[in-house]
């Protein structure tokens, strides 16, 4: 039976605890993981599977929704150890998942460097030292905006650039939900858009947010903040 899993990961990143939600679209033929956590996260995974009887060997997929460490840091390692899984990314996001291009998170972090208080100097550099310390790793299916994938009776790519160019979300109308990543996030119980201040393109974001809402679905799972539902229409 289909199923859209979100796999809650609750762990301690950088002294603070932090909780992110890849989820898993499972149906007859495929188990598909939809963004994997940080560098070093596979045992988290593991852990997250094994509660549902599957271990990553059991993945036949993992959607990569943009190049951010938090989303694909565990990529490289997932791919080495199980190389049979084939690995989803939306076009444009796949020279800087690839490492063919720079992150352009971390150019963005040595940009803004120097404008950090004195206090924030060393945070700043072991931001960037973290950022370019995350392994590349090859993409097998450059994916786009309408695409159509078979898994969980269709799941529809749809371009939502801002946070990153490439940016991508899921649409799975059989189950009426939305997979934002990070062009949608859940604060104080409202969709709004991730972090703002370092979306690559803020218009393009808030764009990007309103689309999402624009699209027929009840439930919007975030990687931030988890489980959105869609409050029922006032009349
Ligand atoms: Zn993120």
């Amino acid at each position: 039976m289909a199923a859209v899993i979100p796999l809650p990961l609750t762990v301690l990143h950088e002294g603070r605890q932090e909780t992110l939600f890849p989820t898993l679209l499972q149906d007859g033929s495929d188990a598909v993981l939809v963004d994997c956590g940080y560098p070093n996260f596979l045992p988290f995974l593991e852990e997250a599977l094994q509660a549902l009887a599957l271990t990553p060997a059991a993945l036949t997929g993992v959607v990569v929704t943009h190049h951010d460490d938090d989303h694909m840091g565990a990529l490289s390692q997932l791919k080495r150890q199980y190389p049979h899984i084939r690995i989803y990314a939306g076009a444009g996001e796949v020279p800087y998942i690839s490492g063919a291009k720079t992150s352009l998170r971390l150019l963005q972090a040595e940009k803004l460097q120097p404008e950090l208080p004195p206090e924030a100097q060393e945070w700043g550099r072991a931001f960037c030292r973290r950022l370019a310390a995350v392994e590349p790793a090859p993409v097998d299916c450059l994916l786009r905006d309408g695409d159509v994938l078979p898994w969980c009776g269709g799941c529809r790519v749809v371009s939502t650039p801002g946070h990153t160019p490439g940016h991508i979300s899921l649409h799975l109308p059989a189950f009426s939900t939305v997979i934002s990543g990070d062009a949608a996030v859940v604060e104080n119980s409202r969709l709004v858009v991730a972090n703002p201040q370092f979306a690559l393109d803020l218009p393009a974001a808030e764009h990007s947010l309103e689309h999402l809402r624009s699209l027929p679905w009840d439930t919007c799972l975030c990687y931030h903040g988890g489980i959105f539902r869609r409050p029922a229409e006032t009349v």
